[in-house]
């Protein structure tokens, strides 16, 4: 593989003496879109966390766009970045959670616009019609003036989305973005996924949409008590599973 956009090498993680990560390898290309599979508590959203350093990683490292996260290469020692550099470092990287955590006293414009303004220090002029591009994108012109209250579950992760877009990430993160919306409203959340896919975006959702995975993905990760049991194109991941663990998971998700 060219250069990875994402890539993990012997990653552990344990919160206590619990061992969450133990010893996960994953590359994704750039411009692919990664599905990541797995039941509740396997370190799916760990592993996602560590992605963008908001979990530090006990052993093992990741890079992104081939950067370290977290850390600097002086010779063959590993400096720890200062919390400034982090959040850098998080600005290439978008992040999609199940519970949307908009803002609730920003309007839907104001949210899309909040990194660029207050992260960025980028001028209102530059940032607001961009910001409107975005909620274009995802559907939600006609709401830019709303508060998150006022919209669905479904318009709600959709400004999410958008929001994650406004700084021009590298690569997006989806943690079971449909996961809290109600059954009718999912579809227009991936509607909006899979043009995001279609563009070009480097995406991992973890997601138990195995519908969306078999459509959109490139690469299907199924993960398994801490460890990545097997990734490939959906094709073989999802009808022809080397893993009988992976067998079981599908056949209580299908
Ligand atoms: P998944 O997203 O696949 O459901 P998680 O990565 O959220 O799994 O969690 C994996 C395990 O790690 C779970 O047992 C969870 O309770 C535990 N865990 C996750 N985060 C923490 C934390 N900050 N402190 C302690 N335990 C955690
Ligand atoms: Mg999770």
């Amino acid at each position: 593989m060219s250069r990875p956009m994402v890539d993990l090498r012997g990653v552990y993680k344990s919160f206590g003496t619990l061992e969450v990560l133990r010893g996960v390898d994953l590359r994704v290309r750039t411009g692919e879109v990664t599905v990541v599979l797995g039941p509740s508590g396997s370190g799916k959203s760990t592993l996602l966390r560590s992605i963008n350093h908001l979990e530090k990683v006990d052993r093992g490292h990741v890079s992104v766009d081939g950067e370290l996260m977290g850390y600097r290469r002086v010779g063959d020692r590993l400096h720890e970045l200062k919390e400034r550099d982090i959040l850098r470092q998080r600005t290439h990287i978008g992040f999609v959670f199940q519970s949307f955590n908009l803002f609730p006293h920003l309007t839907v414009l104001d949210n899309v616009a909040e990194a660029p303004l207050s992260a960025q220090r980028r001028p209102r002029r530059e940032v607001y019609p961009v910001a409107r591009r975005l909620l274009d994108r995802v559907g939600l012109a006609d709401k830019a003036d709303a508060f998150p209250r006022q919209l669905s579950g479904g318009q709600q992760q959709r400004v999410a989305i958008a929001r994650a877009l406004a700084l021009d990430p590298k690569l997006v993160l989806f943690d079971e973005p449909t996961s809290a919306l109600d059954p009718e409203l999912v579809g227009e959340v991936l509607d909006v996924m899979r043009d995001l896919a279609r563009s070009g975006t480097t995406m991992i959702v973890v997601t138990h949409e195995v519908g969306f995975a078999r459509e959109v993905a490139d690469s299907v990760v199924f993960m398994d008590d801490g460890l990545v049991l097997e990734q490939g194109p959906p094709a073989q991941v999802l009808d022809a599973p080397r893993h009988e663990r992976t067998r079981a998971f599908l056949s209580k998700v299908l």
